[in-house]
């Protein structure tokens, strides 16, 4: 019998795979190293960089036999920077300042990664994350951590996930994601769901009954985790897998259709990104444009504020492959939860109600001009616009909105291209804003309502407490009393609200953010064909009805549920 593990299952789909374990924390293990004399640890590092060396060429040869070209080509490149002598020689220097093996190893290759991020070349730019793993394998091996040989699929598990590890590994690749903690929001599963990897959450210590290397069944509908499991157990999975199949079968050929319900009501729906690369994911699933482009992931992961050439390049990308529909550009919601080493966040209470997101921005000119300039100049190439987030009133929209306004005079005297007119949003995630929507809608452009956060707030329900979790609800009636008057202010002021939360990709939330007067949904791109087929076999009449009697009722539990059980 397999070790069976329950969790909270966020983005459905089996996944058959051989768990990896990441996140690796080496802290205690640097802590516990005892380090011998300089000429002795220089000599470990020297030994060290050989085995690895070996080690990888043994896969690269494993890699090649089963035909998996680009794995190999991936670890010969990671042989390399092993070999590479120049680094060799900065091992030593870090070891000359009394650094042990493994940190001084850790070190080097952490400053040549920094080199790597301040290239121009993106191919170069991207190296830093082979730099990182290649720094840590090595230091892996002096702290006597064993390497996993993993071949073929994984499940990438950790109690807490980096989004830069599911981003830096190959799609096809990835065949599960587990995450320890209970979050359906945290960003390794946001990029999970824009890739319809199945996914797991809140397993908590379930984490420590797993292995690298572990044989593994993920079920991202039930929730449930088969470690080891026997071949009858595997079996029984068999049956499922082909319905998976042919579900992905029938949802390709709603792709072309129309979000419209059967008496015409049509919503956009469009998809949330990270990158220009996922539009093209998007698009694979229907999505007219995109609702929420996350910029902080442009931001993450370099070690000095991005440029204007470098943004507008990504930005522009996003925008040319959104084919004529919107593509909505979010400045950067970065903060005390997300730091960047050029932001300095003094250690925080509370830093989700800390200095972050547009709170940052107007302070910081040197970054937030860079931004804007750049999507106004990405406009030029298709329809953008620009959304604020974490306002909380009037007069941060105005103050951001005159920021656009010099970003456009700048560019003008730069002689530079760039398109007038850009719509200027916010997001509505802090109630606040909700309850100011009336004001705020004079003013702004559009709306888009952050449920991921406008819940988290209005409830005081952290979004990432699995504890407490069952009290995240977005149909909190207090919640949709704020999503409607959200929605009702701006149609009042003949502007557009969407909705960019999770709860956009709740089909039976659809139902009543139409009733409501929603124009756009944006989510995951997978979850669109769900949305539409929920929209499809729908009225607008009836959507009204429901509605009127979900205003009346007072549980949230209740009004899931009897959503829930609704009949078109
Ligand atoms: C939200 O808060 O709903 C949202 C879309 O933003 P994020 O999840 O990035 O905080
Ligand atoms: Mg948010």
């Amino acid at each position: 019998m397999a070790d069976k593990i329950k969790g909270k299952g966020v983005i459905s789909g089996i996944a058959v795979g051989n768990i990896l374990l990441a996140g690796q924390n080496l802290d205690s293990f640097l802590v516990n190293y005892k380090p011998g004399k300089v000429d002795a640890e220089k000599k470990k590092a020297a030994d060290a960089l050989v085995k690895v060396a070996e080690a990888l060429q043994v896969s690269i040869k494993k890699f090649n036999e089963q035909g998996l070209k680009e794995q190999a080509g991936i670890l010969e490149a990671h042989r390399m920077m092993v070999e590479d002598p120049a680094m060799s020689g900065a091992i030593d220097e870090q070891i000359d300042v009394s650094k042990s093996a493994p940190k001084a190893v850790l070190d080097a290759y952490e400053v040549q990664a920094q080199v790597f991020e301040a290239m121009e070349d993106e191919y170069f730019r991207g190296r830093a994350v082979d730099m990182r793993d290649v720094g840590k394998r090595i230091a892996k091996y002096l702290l006597g951590i064993k390497e996993p040989e993993i071949a073929g699929k994984v499940i990438v598990a950790g109690r807490e996930i980096e989004p830069s590890v599911i981003a830096g590994l190959p799609t096809d690749k990835i065949a599960g994601v587990i995450l320890g903690a209970g979050s359906t929001t945290a960003h390794a599963v946001i990029i999970a769901k824009t890739r319809a990897i199945p996914t797991v959450v809140g397993v908590g210590d379930g984490i420590d009954q797993m292995a690298d290397g572990d044989p593994a069944i993920l079920d991202g509908d039930a929730g449930e985790i088969l470690i080891r499991p026997t071949d009858k157990e595997r079996k029984a999975y068999d049956e499922k897998i082909k319905k998976q199949e042919e579900l992905k079968a029938y949802y390709a050929t709603l792709k072309t259709l129309p979000a419209k319900t059967k008496d015409g009501k049509e919503v956009i729906l469009a998809a949330n990104i990270g990158s220009p690369a996922d539009v093209d994911a998007a698009n694979g699933f229907g999505a007219h444009g995109v609702g929420l482009f996350r910029s902080e992931f442009v931001f993450m992961g370099k070690s000095d504020v991005p440029k204007e050439e470098d943004q507008f390049k990504e930005y522009k990308a996003a925008v040319e492959k959104c084919n004529g529909n919107l593509c909505v550009i979010r400045t950067m919601d970065i903060g005390g939860d997300k730091p960047l080493p050029y932001i300095q966040v003094d250690k925080e209470e509370n830093p989700f109600l800390g200095y972050r997101a547009i709170r940052i921005s107007l302070q910081r000119k040197d970054l937030f001009m860079p931004q804007l300039k750049a999507i106004l100049r990405a406009g030029k190439y298709g329809k953008a616009a620009i959304m604020f987030p974490m306002v909380i009133n009037v007069k941060e929209f105005l103050d951001a909105k005159q920021f656009v306004e010099d970003a456009k005079m700048e560019l003008a005297h730069e002689g530079k291209e760039f398109a007038q007119d850009v719509q200027v949003g916010i997001m509505v995630e802090t109630p606040a804003a909700a309850v100011m929507a009336p004001q705020l809608a004079k003013y702004v452009d559009f709306f888009s309502i952050g449920t991921n956060d406008l819940v988290q707030y209005t409830l005081a329900v952290d979004r990432g407490n699995a504890q407490i979790s069952y009290l995240y609800n977005h149909f909190n009636p207090a919640v949709l009393r704020l999503i409607k008057r959200t929605i009702e202010s701006a149609n009042k002021e003949g502007k557009w609200a969407g909705m960019c939360g999770e709860m956009a990709s709740d089909p039976n939330a659809a139902i009543l953010l139409m009733a409501m007067g929603i124009k756009e949904l944006s989510m995951s791109a997978p979850s669109i064909p769900r949305v539409k087929e929920r929209i499809r076999n729908f009225t607008f009449t009836r959507a009204q009805e429901i509605l009127k009697e979900v205003m009346d009722m007072e549980d949230g539990d209740k009004i899931k549920e009897y959503l829930a059980n609704l009949k078109a």
